[in-house]
C-alpha cells in the first residue's frame, strides 16, 4: 500500500535527519512516478506528496493535464530531456533536475518564457555512461550560464552508481554537497545554489546524511 510504504519513507527520512541533527522540514520528498500510472499518482498526491517527477515528455504532460485540479502540484522533470522536445515541456515544470550541457542550456534559453528552476546535474562519479558536468569542468560551465537569462539555477543534482557501498555514496553526495556550497557563496544572482538533489530509494538515507534538500523517490512508495 502506498500510504503504508510513504509512512516508512518518512520515518527513515526522519531517522536519517535526526542522525546528523537536521530538521526534516530541510528535506522535500519528490514523489517519482514516471513507472505507475496516473490512479496510483493521484493517490500519492492524496497523501500529500505534492512533489511530483516525471521522465518522459509524453506521460509527464498527460498526467499534468488530468491533474489540473492539484493546482498545488510542483511539477519535477528528472533525467534526460531530448533538445527537440524541450519546447513541449519547459514551460510546463516547476524544477528540471538535468542541465548537463550548453546546447541544452541554448535550447531552453529560446524556448521559456520566464526563468526556470534547473538543477545542473554533476558526474560526481566520474562513470563514462553518465550524463552529467565533470566536477573539474563544473565552475566555467557555471559561469557560462550567466548568458542564459532564462535559466536560474537552483542547485546541484548527482545520482550514485547503482551498485556502489555506503561509503562510495557519503562520499558522492559528500563531495555533491561541498560543490554546492562552493557555488553559493559566490552569490551569483542567475545560481543561487542553494540546493541539492540527490538521494534515491536505495541511498537516500545517505544522501540526507550529507545534505540533500531534495530527495526522489519511486520504487519504495511503489513497491507492493
Ligand atoms: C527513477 C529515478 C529516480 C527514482 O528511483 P527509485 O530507485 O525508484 O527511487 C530518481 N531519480 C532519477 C533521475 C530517476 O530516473
Amino acid at each position: 500500500m502506498i500510504s503504508d510504504n510513504l509512512r516508512k519513507v518518512r520515518q527513515e527520512l526522519q531517522n536519517s535527519c535526526a542522525l546528523v541533527s537536521r530538521n526534516k522540514e530541510e528535506v522535500t520528498l519528490i514523489g517519482v512516478t514516471k513507472s505507475v500510472d496516473l490512479e496510483k499518482t493521484i493517490e500519492l498526491a492524496n497523501l500529500g506528496v505534492l512533489d511530483i517527477a516525471e521522465n518522459r515528455v509524453g506521460p509527464f504532460l498527460a498526467k499534468k493535464a488530468e491533474m489540473q485540479d492539484f493546482s498545488k502540484i510542483r511539477w519535477h522533470f528528472i533525467g534526460n530531456l531530448q533538445r527537440r522536445k524541450v519546447k513541449s515541456v519547459i514551460n510546463e515544470i516547476d524544477y528540471f533536475h538535468a542541465l548537463d550541457s550548453l546546447n541544452l542550456a541554448k535550447e531552453i534559453q529560446k524556448r521559456a518564457n520566464h526563468c526556470i528552476s534547473c538543477f545542473v546535474e554533476v558526474n560526481i562519479s566520474g562513470e563514462r555512461t553518465k550524463q552529467g558536468i565533470l566536477p573539474d569542468e563544473l565552475e566555467n560551465f557555471i559561469n557560462e550560464l550567466q548568458f542564459y537569462d532564462k535559466i536560474c539555477v537552483v542547485g546541484l543534482m548527482t545520482m550514485a552508481p547503482k551498485y556502489s557501498t555506503e561509503k562510495q555514496q557519503h562520499q558522492i553526495f559528500g563531495q555533491l554537497k561541498s560543490l554546492q556550497v562552493e557555488i553559493a557563496k559566490k552569490e551569483l544572482s542567475y545560481a543561487l545554489c542553494t540546493q541539492t538533489s540527490m538521494g534515491m530509494t536505495n541511498d537516500f538515507p545517505i544522501a540526507v546524511q550529507e545534505g540533500a534538500t531534495y530527495i526522489r523517490i519511486g520504487t519504495a512508495l511503489f513497491k507492493e
